[in-house]
């Protein structure tokens, strides 16, 4: 696979573009991640043309709809950082992103809980960051974080696992378009699919059930909005042993009872959360290969991203 192109708030990749003139380079996202990723940077307050260093800024009023402000000599760069950015998504499309990792708190790039002030100086944490707002507004399915929620081990897994998936789709965009591809894809990520939303994994069964019914051009853009909106939904313990279970069943006849007896424990002790999801995982993965089981080997649920970045090893 071609790295995955991310966009990325400049300051994270180490680069000195904050207010203060320095950075807040994230090692995880630089190091880690960054092996599999090609960023495209964004500095909104820098693309805009304001200098390094610079007077700090913040939101301030209605925090539907807040102006930014400079906080010493309260000059409003709303409209110059809205204009900016307005152009800027559209030349974003260009760089088939799959998804963006945002700067926590900032009143430029913030993705969500931002300090907004009121006409007393008091801050609420209900904003969005400028240019983050327009970005998320204008790719509404794009999957986005920020490096503050990525210390979280659930969000992290969710994040990547959406962005190698959406990588994957693109890959199937760029291939000439027919039915096949996409139920090719389809039954890959079934599992995957159903780990995130039972529901949603229903619906595109059947959409892809009825693909001769529908032009090619259709099939796609349906099956895409199905797929993004299933992966919004973030995966649990609960659904992830439903899905356990599912692939349990797949050994039905070969599994000794003494077989059944241990897998069927360590599944509920991983729902439970005693363990985590890689113990499952394995052991399901060694009957795969010892049963020769052709369907769950090719399911991407079971790899759905680098081993290495051990994102199914906490509980
Ligand atoms: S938070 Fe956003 S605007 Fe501020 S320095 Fe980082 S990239 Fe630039």
């Amino acid at each position: 696979m071609e790295k995955i192109k991310l966009g990325i708030s400049t300051c994270l990749l180490g680069e000195n573009v904050r207010y203060d003139g320095g950075h807040k380079l994230d090692r995880f996202l630089t190091d880690t991640l960054g092996q599999y990723v090609e960023y495209v940077p964004v500095c909104p307050e820098v693309e805009c043309g304001l200098p390094i260093p610079r007077e700090s800024m913040h939101l301030e009023g209605n925090p539907e709809s807040p102006r930014l402000i400079t906080s010493r000599t309260k000059q409003d760069m709303t409209e110059r950082m809205v204009s900016w950015a307005q152009k800027r998504v559209v030349k974003l499309e260009k760089e088939e992103l799959c998804g963006f990792i945002f700067k926590s708190d900032s009143p430029s790039s913030g993705m969500e809980r931002v300090r907004v002030y009121n006409e007393k100086g008091m801050p609420v944490k209900k904003g969005v960051g400028m240019f983050a707002k327009i970005f998320m507004d204008h790719f509404p399915l794009l999957p986005v974080e920020d490096e503050g929620r990525l210390h979280d081990p659930n969000l992290r897994e969710n994040f990547i696992e959406r962005i190698f998936t959406l990588k994957r789709w693109r890959e199937v965009l760029s291939k000439k378009e027919n039915r096949g591809n996409v139920v090719d894809f389809h039954t890959c990520h079934k599992l995957l699919i159903l780990s995130h939303s039972p529901k949603h994994s229903q619906l595109m069964g059947k959409l892809v059930a009825r693909a001769k019914d529908l032009s090619v051009k259709e099939l796609y853009q349906q099956y895409q909005t199905i797929l993004m909106e299933a992966l919004q939904l973030k995966t649990t313990p609960k659904k992830n042993a439903n899905v356990l279970m599912h692939m349990m069943g797949y050994f039905k006849e070969e599994l000794s009872s003494d077989e059944k007896k241990e897998l069927l424990e360590v599944i509920e002790n991983y729902r439970q959360e005693y363990i985590p999801l890689i113990v499952p995982i394995t052991l399901i993965n060694h009957y795969i290969r010892k049963y020769n089981q052709y369907y769950l080997k090719q399911q991407i649920y079971l790899n759905p991203h680098p081993l290495e970045l051990q994102l199914r090893n906490h509980v």
